[in-house]
């Protein structure tokens, strides 16, 4: 019922009454029942209000993870020096060129930049998380990207990691993406599946 079709009902009633003190037990509970119905309404329509809301600062917050070692930029030799990064894996550089050129978001998602301070565990150097985090864009820049955000934490705008330590699950199911791959290629060859 709308707000207004809601004012008049009750306002018809009240000038129905000879007075409101003497409103009726079955005026007084349909009125309640009404007011019910209508508050009802309004937390759902609320509801998809503050959704549409949230859906839109999403839309307009989203990123994606890109991992650094192993991931965007080869990392075959290890650990050798906390400011040395392999060289970038050519696919993956690729891709997030197309990313960026699509207009995403993207940060680089490294636990580099875990800790505010650390110690190099191949040269005993020093560096702060701001010494990593130029680093990592110096690279950036020196492979033909922008300075690319650096962060190790995932917000509510992460739409997708991309980490060579990652296992995607099946949302919902406890199932890993490959065991649903495994059990629907065992099914087309017709093969129980365990
Ligand atoms: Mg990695």
């Amino acid at each position: 019922m709308s707000r207004t079709i809601l004012e008049k009902q009750l306002t018809d009633w009240f000038y129905a009454l000879p007075d409101v003190g003497n409103m009726t037990k079955r005026h007084h509970d349909q009125m309640i029942s009404i007011i019910r119905e209508h508050e009802q309404q309004s937390t759902s329509q609320d509801t998809v209000y503050l959704q549409k809301c949230a859906d839109s600062d999403i839309k307009a917050n989203e990123w994606i993870g890109i991992d650094l070692d192993g991931t965007l930029a080869d990392y075959s030799s290890g650990w050798r020096a906390w400011n040395d990064i392999g060289p970038p894996l050519q696919p993956m550089l690729d891709r997030v060129k197309e990313m960026l050129a699509a207009n995403k978001r993207v940060k680089i998602f490294t636990a580099r930049v875990c800790f505010d301070t650390d110690v190099c565990r191949a040269t005993g150097q020093g560096f702060s998380r701001e010494d990593m985090a130029k680093v990592i864009q110096d690279w950036c820049e020196k492979h033909g990207l922008p300075r690319l955000e650096v962060t190790n934490i995932k917000d509510i705008y992460m739409r997708e990691l991309w980490d060579d330590r990652a296992v995607q699950m099946v949302p919902n199911t406890g199932r890993t993406l490959t065991d649903e791959h495994l059990a629907e290629s065992m099914a087309a060859s017709g093969k129980a599946v365990s």
